[in-house]
């Protein structure tokens, strides 16, 4: 099988596996765990921020920085289909107390003066607007990705309204390789950056979340609280730190095949649009009355696994599970999809 349905899909590779197998661990909890201590430390110094913490996921990460930036009854600014608000189960509500505030965007990018004018004033009536998420690159958007400009402009909207700004950069790898960015960048735009190492980066688990000595401080304790102190999390570290060395530059492969692919499926009669494909994410419109899930199941049947997203799109997701060689057998089989089989 051909798997295309996500980056989270991928298997640890077995230079990634004897890293891990090697890896000096300790107690985290305690702060005893070299090899989560070093990721931590790496990831700080490549995006320029005063300090890191390891989580478990993605997801915690976000909402770890959102309940150490918010209080309850506050509002949180985010595009419409960013991933805190449609796919972390509420979590803004539950975790934070927070309610949410969204904009329309471009591919799920949203511009300084759309945040300037979603900021509520100084009222009684109105929640206090506390905090701006941007998702870099856009998951939902078919992984877009911002150009620095447009982050510094934001930056300077939220420093004149007192707003803190968080990145959802669970694809940041991806953006910085496609926009061809320095990380170092990064660190001084945002108050908290959380960055996933198991999507792209091909590690069976991780995040990693980031900002100042303080904010780090604060978000070890919530960490904890829900539940995502790990102890000998240096095995699963190892895996980070292979990636930071080995898988960085190879994702320039995956956004080479998701053009190819992407190329292919316009090619096709039952495919009527694309996202612009920017870096590992192919989203297509699927003509009528063709339906996502007979498109699927058609390429299922010839080993290829894509996923319906909506009712009219299907996504297929590059990653280093995907060889050059699966890749050319993805687009002529996209070529070759027989229609009449339905
Ligand atoms: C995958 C993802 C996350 C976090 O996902 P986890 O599965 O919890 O690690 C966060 N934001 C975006 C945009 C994602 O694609």
């Amino acid at each position: 099988m051909i798997d295309l349905r996500s980056d989270t899909f991928t298997l640890p590779t077995p230079g990634m596996l004897e890293a891990m197998m090697k890896a000096p661990v300790g107690d985290d909890v305690f702060g005893e765990d070299p090899s989560v201590n070093l990721l931590e430390q790496r990831m700080a110094s490549l995006f320029n921020t005063e300090a890191a913490l390891y989580c478990p996921t993605g997801t915690m990460s976000n909402q770890i920085g959102i309940k150490a930036h918010t209080q309850p009854g506050d509002e949180v600014i985010c595009e419409q289909s960013a991933h805190v608000y449609i796919y972390e189960g509420g979590g803004i509500a539950f975790n934070s107390g927070a309610q949410v505030r969204t904009l329309e965007g471009d591919h799920g990018r949203i511009r300084a003066e759309q945040v300037a004018t979603a900021i509520n004033p100084d009222d009684v009536h109105k929640a206090r607007t506390s905090l701006v998420c941007l998702e870099n690159t856009s998951n939902r958007g078919g992984g877009s990705c911002y150009d620095l400009e447009e982050i510094r402009r934001i930056r300077e909207v939220c420093d004149q309204h007192r707003l803190l700004l968080h990145l959802d950069g669970a694809r940041l790898f991806n953006a910085l390789v496609a926009k061809q960015q320095a990380a170092s960048d990064y660190g001084h735009l945002f108050n908290s950056i959380s960055v996933c190492l198991n999507k792209g980066m091909g590690c069976p688990i991780g995040s990693v979340l980031m900002g100042s000595k303080d904010f780090i401080r604060r978000a070890r304790r919530i960490r904890k609280v829900l539940g995502g102190g790990m102890r000998q999390a240096g095995y699963m570290a190892a895996a980070g730190l292979y990636a930071l060395d080995n898988h960085i530059g190879r994702l320039a492969e995956d956004h080479n095949h998701a053009q190819l692919i992407g190329a292919a499926l316009m090619q096709t009669d039952y495919v009527e649009s694309l996202l612009p494909v920017s870096t590992n994410i192919v989203i297509a419109k699927i003509k009528a009355p063709w339906k996502p899930a007979q498109i699927t199941e058609l390429l299922k049947a010839k080993q290829i696994l894509a996923l319906p997203v909506s009712p009219t799109q299907i996504r297929m997701v590059l990653h280093l599970g995907i060889t050059p060689e699966m890749a050319a057998i993805t687009v002529d089989t996209i070529r070759n999809l027989k229609l009449d089989d339905l």
